[in-house]
């Protein structure tokens, strides 16, 4: 197209007033979750259930914002699961306050991208002190704080699993470079075909996912009778692993399994990772949590001797997905591994704050330490300990009920707010059993199964869950309970 053909066109786009839009959302919201209580939990809805409630093109002319706010209900909340009723009982909880809602409201209209301290200096360094606070509040040693003075500090990555698969590549940063100053002679290529790390295989299926996106070797080691991995079993994988000529680079640590919540022996972990130069990575997605409560420090015993550290507030910290809280004692690592500095990413004060774009997988990033700010602000530690707390005594609740009725068992000793639990008998009963569940609609929970056992897991995930929801809960495990062992004797 010629200069003369290109019509430059000034027509400012019509701009309706959203403020209205805007308030009224606010108001959804807050009724929303008021109510959640008498909404149903699982969508009766089938798949493919949206298209024909939608038009089959976006429209040409704008639509009034009322439209959007009518059909919220008809063809959004016909299909949502709702995570945050007290009748959702699956996974492991995700978070939901109004502080971080709020914060993210602000964080949408800041819209900065952080990559880098100057794109906004607000953004990594309000992250830079969050990470300090929190890592505090957990009682992590001081060595993997920034407030320590050294090049530790911490990171909101998204999930669980991008720490993990950042801590791998630390990891494999770090031991690539010592072996080379040992071996000279061996390629990069030889290097990596030796390369072994190890977890739990208890561990998330994100570790695993890890070591595949990482390029390297994981292998899963078989934890004790409950479930931890242990220190002999870790150290006799190693000897067994460097007599064959492999060399052990990395070790994920899980303090608080997905199946079934158990906590790995992390101080024995740490004094072989220590003895072998291993970079050792403490997964504590959900767990992690808790430690903000000290009666539950003793569950991270040995946590000085990690290298990176890694929980979700957005599991059970109140701070809306995603914040995934990560330290490391020396990022130099992953900035290492992913260092690539063109031009257009550079600027004045490179190395007196942290560049964060280097510390993560993605370049962009969002000003997520705002929720972090406002959650910690306007709750305050004592009330999130007390959140914390009161979850772990419903789950105690639930387990009452379930030991009090000698049809049930216990699968795993409660520790945290997530029960597992069975009726004594098959896998088969119990996965009627939990059919019959979920098919009633009221409630809502998912399975597991460890070495060939089936069982029921029923983890407390909404904050404005109470003593009296978890009685609700119990009366409808139990009504299906008997209508499984009902038909069961026809
Ligand atoms: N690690 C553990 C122990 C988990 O329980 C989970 C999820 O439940 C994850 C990792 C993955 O978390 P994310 O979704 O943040 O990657």
């Amino acid at each position: 197209m010629s200069e003369q053909d290109l019509k430059l066109q000034f027509e400012t786009m019509e701009a309706p007033d959203f403020k209205e839009f805007a308030k009224a959302m606010t108001d959804y919201i807050a009724e929303y979750l008021e109510n959640i209580r008498d909404r149903q939990v699982v969508p009766s809805v089938k798949p493919g259930y949206l298209r024909p409630l939608v038009p089959e093109q976006a429209p040409q002319q704008p639509e009034p914002w009322t439209a959007v706010m009518a059909d919220i209900e008809r063809v959004v909340m016909s299909g949502v699961t709702h995570w945050h009723s007290p009748r959702f009982h699956a996974y492991f909880p995700t978070a939901n306050s109004y502080p971080a809602i709020v914060a993210d409201m602000l964080s949408g209209a800041i819209a900065c991208i952080g990559f880098t301290w100057i794109a906004s200096p607000a953004c990594t360094e309000l992250e830079v002190v969050m990470l300090d606070w929190l890592g505090q509040m957990l009682g992590l040693p001081e060595e993997f704080l920034a407030r320590s003075g050294g090049e530790a500090g911490g990171v909101i990555q998204g999930t669980a699993s991008e720490a993990t698969l950042v801590a791998l590549l630390g990891a494999k940063s770090r031991m690539m470079q010592r072996v080379k100053e040992q071996h000279p002679e061996w390629s990069d290529t030889d290097i990596l075909s030796k390369l072994v790390g190890y977890c739990n295989k208890q561990a998330h299926s994100s570790v695993e996912r890890a070591g595949l996106l990482g390029g390297v070797r994981l292998k899963s080691l078989q934890p004790d009778g409950q479930r931890r991995l242990r220190g002999d079993t870790l150290r006799d994988a190693i000897d067994e692993d460097i007599r064959n000529g492999l060399i052990p680079f990395y070790v994920v640590a899980t303090l608080g399994t997905t199946s079934s919540c158990t906590f790995d022996a992390l101080d024995e972990i740490g004094d072989v990772c220590l003895s072998h130069g291993i970079w050792l990575h403490v997964d504590a997605a959900y767990a992690g949590s808790a430690f903000i409560c000290p009666e539950y420090r003793y569950l991270m015993k040995g946590v000085e001797k990690a290298d990176s550290f890694n929980f979700n507030p957005h599991k059970w910290m109140l701070v809306n997905f995603d914040c995934s809280a990560m330290w490391l004692k020396q990022p130099r690592w992953i900035v290492d591994a992913f260092n690539v500095d063109p031009l257009y990413l550079k600027h004045d004060q490179q190395g007196s704050a942290p560049d964060y774009r280097h510390w993560q997988i993605p370049l962009g990033r969002r000003f997520r330490a705002l929720k972090l700010w406002f959650v910690l602000r306007l709750y305050g530690v004592e009330n999130l300990q007390k959140h914390i707390r009161k979850q772990i005594a419903l789950a105690h609740l639930f387990e009452k009920l379930c030991t009090s009725d000698d049809r049930f068992e216990l699968f795993e000793e409660v520790t945290m707010g997530l029960v597992c639990f069975k009726l004594k008998g098959s896998n088969e009963i119990n996965e009627e059993l939990l059919r019959r569940i979920n098919g009633r609609g009221k409630i809502h929970l998912v399975p597991s199964k460890i070495d060939d056992v089936y069982f029921l897991r029923l983890a407390i995930c909404s904050r404005f869950s109470e003593e009296s929801d978890i009685h609700i809960s119990w009366e409808e495990i139990k009504s299906s309970a008997d209508e499984v062992l009902k038909s069961q004797k026809k």
